[in-house]
Formats: C-alpha cells, structure tokens, sequence
C-alpha cells in the first residue's frame, strides 16, 4: 500500500447527513502510517473534501501533546 489513497466518509446515523470533518482516531492514524498509506481524502460534506498528507500526521503527533482521541 506503499503512496496509496485512502478515502474516508461518515454518515451520521441520527441525521444520515455525511459527518462533516470527520477525522481517523489515533489507533486508525498510526495503522495508516504503518501501512504507508500517503494521503487519506476525507468526505467533509454532500459537494465537499479534504486531503490530508500523511506525512503531517507523523511530524505533528498528536499523543506527543497529549491529546486522546478514542
Ligand atoms: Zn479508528
């Protein structure tokens, strides 16, 4: 999976509405690092997108500040 995209979409069950900015949990983030996966493509609405680079996941690690998020 060496440089592969990874796309990502949430539909919240209360609304069926796609999850707006929805984001990889830690445990998720370090196996798509692992996996060397190079961006992951986040649907953040009905028309809308992100892409994350990978690489900012590895050079801002989040557990480095503390930060639990699952
Ligand atoms: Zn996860």
């Amino acid at each position: 999976m060496i440089d592969a995209t990874l796309y990502l979409a949430g539909i919240r069950k209360d609304t069926g509405e796609y999850e707006e900015d929805a984001d990889s949990c830690q445990i998720c983030k370090k196996m798509i690092i692992n996996a060397g996966i190079k961006q992951v493509i986040v649907r953040t609405g009905k028309d809308g997108y992100k892409t994350i680079n990978v690489e900012e996941w590895v050079k801002n690690d989040e557990l480095l500040d503390g930060k639990i998020t699952y």
